[in-house]
C-alpha cells in the first residue's frame, strides 16, 4: 500500500515528500557508486516525490552511462534520491535513500522486502555472491 513519507538531508535544507510502496520492495545494489554509500533505496515513479524545500541546495553528480543524476545536499553531504528516465523502469523514476526519511519506523524498514542487484558486473537481475556488507 501507497504511503506518504517525509525526508529530509541531515541539515534539514533539503526536505522532500513522497509516495512509497514498500510492500513493492527495496533493494541494495554493490555498484561502484551504492557499494561507497551502502544506500538502501526505493524505486518510486517521477511523479510521486515533491521538494518542499531546498532544491537550490542540491548539487548532481553523474557517472558512467550518465543515466541516473544523484542529487546531494551541497551544505551536509547527505543523498536525499537519485533520479533517472529508462525504460525498463517505466519512464521517469526517482531512487529514493530510506536511510533520510524522518517518518519511516524502523520496524516498517525492516519488514519491507528486499532485493539485491549485482550492479557491479552489470548484473542487475541476480543478487551478487556477497551481500552482507551491503
Ligand atoms: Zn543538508
Amino acid at each position: 500500500m501507497k504511503k506518504t513519507y517525509h525526508g529530509s538531508c541531515h541539515c534539514q535544507a533539503v526536505r522532500f515528500v513522497c509516495s512509497i510502496d514498500l510492500d513493492a520492495g527495496t533493494s541494495k545494489c554493490n555498484c561502484s557508486f551504492c557499494g561507497k554509500l551502502r544506500f538502501w533505496k526505493a524505486f518510486i515513479g517521477g511523479d510521486a516525490l515533491q521538494i518542499l524545500a531546498g532544491a537550490d541546495n542540491l548539487t548532481q553528480y553523474q557517472f558512467g552511462s550518465k543515466t541516473i543524476t544523484h542529487s546531494f545536499c551541497r551544505t551536509c553531504g547527505v543523498k536525499p534520491f537519485g533520479q533517472g528516465n529508462l525504460e525498463v523502469m517505466g519512464g521517469p523514476f526517482y531512487a529514493v535513500n530510506l536511510s533520510v526519511l524522518d517518518d519511516l519506523s524502523l520496524e516498517e524498514l525492516l519488514a519491507a522486502p528486499l532485493e539485491y542487484q549485482d550492479g557491479l558486473h552489470d548484473n542487475w537481475e541476480e543478487a551478487p555472491a556477497e551481500i552482507r556488507h551491503l
